[in-house]
Parts: structure tokens; C-alpha cells; sequence
């Protein structure tokens, strides 16, 4: 069941677009169509980033309720499902980030970290266990239970409009555009693009996702500092949904908005390079460990295929270290592992006689 409401919420945009191909090589388009997708497009990622993401799930910055439902509801437009339940989910992704437990770690595949895991009930998480206040919220409670009306509202609207074709573009074609650039702050801000702050997780800087996704795609910025309302840091990235917040600020319409200090900034900062620092020591204790290992398992002609092999990986592990000089946490961790498992394995068979060869 949970399988193909996931299917239909994914699959019909796509077939949108696939409409929207035939209508284009028909040259029937009409300008509002195009009006239509931007604006909402512009209106449902800021309902997701503003809304959903910082105001609701990281308390960004406070507002007044009726701004708070404003936001809300755009963001349930964007059919990324009820606002209580993506922030729960969200909150356990920060709380796991590449790591067992986390959602969608692109980790376990690309495509699993982009909608792959959408298809299994296991990676949502309800707000009782990690957002139990959400649930006290009025204006949250409202927009959860409205749900399925803003689903249809967000399709309604561009038809009301725009006629057919502006359900085509300002609906399905937006809600694939919308929804595929939100899923790479998963995907492509997991595997690709800078890292300027150590934050122990995979997330990383991506300047097109920054400029597509309102911001969003600083999305190593934003591990380092979750609570912060502005996810680009130097003044060239581009924030679209930090302007936003900046510019109610200025309105008197939003208060309490999170920053981080210089003071925060600078101690990142060289965090940053000990953690830098901390990772090269591992990477070169590891290859230490395997040479010794190395001597200590002397090899042996007798030794079965299975063993020889072992003792074959343990040769590419070492390789792999010395020639590629940055490594990833999670990487290393996971060779220091299994470095281990390879040598306890082949102690165990040495202790036992050899056949003779
Ligand atoms: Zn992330
Ligand atoms: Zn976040």
C-alpha cells in the first residue's frame, strides 16, 4: 500500500512530463504555463526550505502563526508529504547522518539517497519520538490533517488558471522539478561538491543545488551549523530562502532569527583542520597496522585459497591507503573493521596445523 501511494506520488509528475514533451513538440505552450511553473515552483521550495526545514524542523527563527501556516501549507503543496512527519524524518537524518539509522544516506546507494528510500516505511519517522512538540502545534496539526486537500489545491490552482495545459506545467511538471531538486539535497549534497567543514558526515557544498533549491544546497554549511537560518556562509552563496528570512526580519515579521557568531565560525573553523588532521593519522596508523599484521601472519604456501585471498585484500587495503591521500570517516572506519575481521580470521587459522604441501 505504503509502495504505491509512493508510486503514484512519483510516477504521475513524471508522466507530467512526458505529457509536457508531447504538448511541447506539439508547440502547445502558453506563457502562463511557464508564469504558472515558476512562481510555484519559487512559492512550494520555499514552503519546504523556509517552512518545513528551517522554521519547523531546526526553529530557525519565530513568526507569527498566520506566516507559520502561509508557510506550511506551500510546503505541503510541494507533495513531500505532512509537515510534522518531514521534520521527524529530517531530525533523524542530523541525528545519523551517514550512518546506520540515517534515512537516506546516498551511502547506501545514490539513488536510495535520492528517492530509492521514499519506498520503504522504515525510513519515516513519526513525530512522537522525535518531535513529540510538533504535535502540540496547532497550526502543524491543521496542515497534517488538511493534508490531502493541499495536495489537490497545488493541482487545482495552475488548472483554475492555466487550463490543462497549466495543470501540465504549474502542476506536475513543477511538483517533478520541485521535488527531484529538493531529493539532491540528499543525493548530490551527500556525494558531490565541496566540504569546508568537517562535520563527520558526507554532506557537502554544491553550488547549482545551492541555486535551484533556494539555498539549500550548502548543505555541508548547514550540517556544521543546523540551527542556523542562513545556509550560505560567504557572501557568493547564494541563499534564496536566507534572503527571504533577512528581508521579513527586516519587516518586523520574523524575530528570533539564529546566526552563527564569528566566535562559532573561527572554532569550526580549526575543528576543521584537527579533524583534517585526525583523519591523516588514522589513514596512516591503518596502513602501520596492516605491515605489522603483515609480518605477524607471515604467508604461508599451504595456507588454503580462502586464506590466501584474505591475505591478497589486505594487500589491496594497504595499496589503496598509501595512494589516495584524503579519506572519508566513514571509510576508514570501515577498513579499520574489516582489517580487523581479515586478521582475526587468519590468526585463527594459523594456530591450527598446516597441511603440508
Ligand atoms: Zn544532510
Ligand atoms: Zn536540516
Amino acid at each position: 500500500m505504503h509502495k504505491l501511494k509512493i508510486l503514484t506520488l512519483v510516477g504521475l509528475p513524471f508522466v507530467g512530463v512526458l505529457t509536457a514533451m508531447v504538448l511541447l513538440w506539439n508547440q502547445y505552450l502558453f506563457a502562463t504555463d511557464l508564469i504558472l511553473m515558476g512562481v510555484l515552483y519559487v512559492l512550494t521550495v520555499l514552503g519546504i526550505t523556509v517552512g518545513y526545514h528551517r522554521m519547523l524542523t531546526h526553529q530557525g527563527f519565530r513568526t507569527f502563526w498566520p506566516i507559520r501556516l502561509f508557510f506550511l501549507a506551500w510546503g505541503a503543496m510541494a507533495w513531500e508529504g505532512a509537515p510534522s512527519e518531514w521534520a521527524a524524518t529530517h531530525i533523524r537524518h542530523h541525528a545519523h547522518s551517514d550512518e546506520e539509522g540515517d534515512p537516506h544516506s546516498p551511502l547506501d546507494g545514490f539513488w536510495h539517497g535520492h528517492f530509492g528510500w521514499l519506498f520503504s516505511l522504515k525510513n519515516f519517522e513519526s513525530a512522537k519520538t522525535y518531535a513529540p512538540h510538533l504535535l502540540k502545534d496547532p497550526v502543524v496539526r491543521f496542515v497534517d490533517k488538511t493534508l490531502l486537500f493541499w495536495f489537490l489545491f497545488s493541482l487545482a490552482l495552475p488548472f483554475a488558471i492555466g487550463g490543462w495545459t497549466g495543470l501540465v506545467w504549474g502542476g506536475f511538471v513543477r511538483i517533478f522539478l520541485s521535488t527531484h531538486v529538493t531529493w539532491s539535497v540528499n543525493s548530490i549534497c551527500h556525494t558531490f561538491g565541496r566540504k569546508d567543514f568537517e562535520s563527520l558526515d558526507e554532506s557537502r557544498n554544491h553550488w547549482l543545488i545551492g541555486l535551484l533549491a533556494m539555498g539549500e544546497g550548502w548543505h555541508n554549511n548547514h550540517h556544521a551549523f543546523p540551527k542556523n537560518a542562513f545556509h550560505g556562509i560567504k557572501w557568493w552563496q547564494f541563499d534564496g530562502s536566507g534572503i527571504l528570512i533577512r528581508t521579513l526580519e527586516k519587516l518586523g515579521l520574523v524575530w528570533k532569527v539564529e546566526r552563527v557568531s564569528k566566535k562559532a565560525l573561527d572554532s569550526k573553523t580549526s575543528e576543521t583542520s584537527a579533524t583534517r588532521t585526525m583523519l591523516g593519522d588514522l589513514r596512516n596508523k591503518l596502513v602501520h597496522s596492516i605491515q605489522e599484521k603483515k609480518k605477524e601472519l607471515s604467508h604461508h604456501p599451504a595456507l588454503e585459497k580462502k586464506y590466501q585471498q584474505m591475505l591478497k585484500r589486505l594487500d589491496k587495503i594497504q595499496v589503496y591507503l598509501q595512494r589516495k591521500k584524503s579519506w572519508k570517516r566513514q571509510t576508514l572506519l570501515a577498513y579499520e573493521k574489516e582489517i580487523q575481521e581479515l586478521y582475526q580470521q587468519l590468526k585463527h587459522r594459523l594456530a591450527k596445523p598446516l597441511k603440508s604441501s
